[in-house]
């Protein structure tokens, strides 16, 4: 029925106030049947009875024209002789009475019509204009006795105040109501604006402004909702970086690749030229090759939390395959090997972890000098294990050394440029060593050589 939080708030708040009225006027009649009505009939008791007593005190009095003049200052009246009565005052819209209640009064009792008016009536009992509502006393007038049934007349005490104050109840109900409409539209407004920037943001716009001042859950809501949007933003600027990065990596050998097959078609080309270019071929071939293997590693760790295959195997023989594997690479360019490896265990998955030492000493290897030095050791406490990688190559300087674990990142100087690499292995390194809860450390110097330190706990 209400489809807008508007219109339903509103429809709430307007049910809420009618509840509310029905509510208080219930509570108001409960307080006039238990309190003000016996307090009401007490009162206009002592009133009939000091009239009653006055018109038997005075000895030369009119008694119809003292009622006459008393129902012109507000009272009604009516005298029973019990033959036959009279009307003073404003006309009763009831004028039924019970002719017991007059034989009975007239023997002297008092008659409390306003105590005992029924309960249906409500509060608006006090207003029924009707001759069993009154107080009703015998009175000896001239040497007879007569019944003698007064009460006030509404119409005169609903005085210029009441009616100020019934206005005042009007406006009270019709300003809320028109308040609720509006009050309600400024709260709903900001919502209506998440909504617009919801929509916005599921088209890919993440251009969002929302009102980021007020202080209570709606702003604290966008608050959220901006920094969810700027977040989005990073990961799409990131996804773009990523996609165009891949593109130019897979681009470039595939162009090599391209250029240097059309150029093998030329059939005057001596062999030393063919082999050169088959070769050439070849490694871009492998680079793309390692390239691919690279991101798949990467996708696979970035969509793990937990490790799942893990084995207590020997870090010391991993280590030393590593080295026995790349010994060729570092004999070519003269480089000395030291290595400090004690027999150690480690728990881990141990296809990661040779990535991740193979990535280090390969660094330690590319970004080395001719003739310079490795040193790999490993060293174990109750807590931890140590595992590390120093080289005395190229280093690196502090602004590179913060960016090194980026995806992608290289170090671009004349020198890195003619080093195969991808600039995703240290990356994979980090996601690795995360898993493993442990930590990656590197210290560089430009110039002097580097050393990475990693350490893994031991449960
Ligand atoms: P890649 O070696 O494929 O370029 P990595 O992620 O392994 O990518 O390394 C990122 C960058 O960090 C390298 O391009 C290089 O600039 C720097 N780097 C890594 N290891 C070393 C090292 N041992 N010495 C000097 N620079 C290094």
């Amino acid at each position: 029925m209400f489809k807008s939080l508007y219109s339903k708030f509103t429809f709430i708040t307007i049910m809420i106030m009618i509840v509310s009225s029905i509510l208080a006027f219930m509570f108001s009649n409960f307080y006039y049947q238990q309190e003000l009505k016996p307090k009401n009939d007490a009162k206009n008791t002592v009133i009939a009875t000091d009239i009653v007593a006055y018109i038997e005190s005075s000895e030369q009095m009119d008694l119809h024209n003292y009622l006459e003049s008393l129902a012109n200052v507000g009272y009604q009246f009516y005298l029973h002789d019990g033959d036959s009565g009279v009307f003073f005052g404003e006309d009763f819209r009831d004028k039924s009475l019970a002719h017991r209640t007059i034989e009975s009064v007239m023997t002297g009792e008092v008659y409390h019509g306003m105590l005992n008016l029924p309960q249906e009536t409500f509060v608006t009992g006090f207003f029924a204009n009707e001759l069993k509502n009154t107080i009703g006393l015998p009175v000896e007038y001239e040497g007879q006795t007569y019944a003698l049934f007064m009460r006030p007349d509404i119409k005169m005490l609903f005085s210029e105040m009441h009616i100020l104050f019934a206005w005042l109840l009007a406006a009270v109900v019709l300003l809320s109501i028109v308040f609720v409409l509006i009050s309600t539209k400024y709260m709903i407004r900001p919502i209506t604006h998440l909504t617009e920037a919801a929509e916005k943001l599921a088209e890919g716009d993440f251009s969002i402004e929302l009102d980021l001042t007020r202080n209570d859950e709606i702003g604290q809501l966008s608050q959220r909702f901006t920094y969810m949007a700027t977040e989005l933003k990073k990961l799409d600027d990131l996804k773009s970086e990523f996609i165009g990065n891949i593109t130019h990596d897979i681009q470039s050998p595939l162009s090599n690749i391209k250029g240097y097959i059309g150029l093998l078609e030329n059939e005057s080309l001596s062999e030393t030229e063919k082999k050169q270019y088959i070769d050439i071929t070849i490694k871009e071939i492998n680079r793309l090759s390692s390239l691919t293997k690279q991101l798949l590693t990467l996708a696979s760790l970035e969509k793990t939390t937990d490790l799942v295959q893990i084995s207590t195997f020997s870090l010391t023989t991993q280590l030393k395959n590593i080295i026995r594997y790349h010994q060729w690479q570092m004999d070519e360019h003269g480089i000395m090997l030291s290595f400090n490896l004690p027999e150690i265990e480690v728990a881990g998955d141990k296809a990661l972890l040779e990535n991740l030492f193979t990535n280090l000493i390969t660094n330690a290897i590319k970004y080395n000098v001719e003739d310079g030095e490795i040193k790999i050791s490993a060293t174990q406490n109750d807590e931890t294990t140590q595992i590390i990688v120093s080289d005395t190559g190229i280093g690196m300087d502090a602004s590179t050394k913060t960016r090194i674990f980026e995806r992608f990142y290289r170090e671009d100087t004349s020198r890195t440029r003619k080093i195969e690499g991808t600039g995703l292995g240290l990356s994979i390194a980090g996601l690795i060593v995360n898993l493993h809860e442990g930590t990656l450390e590197v210290e560089s110097e430009k110039g002097k050589g580097t050393t990475f330190t990693v350490t893994l706990p031991r449960d």
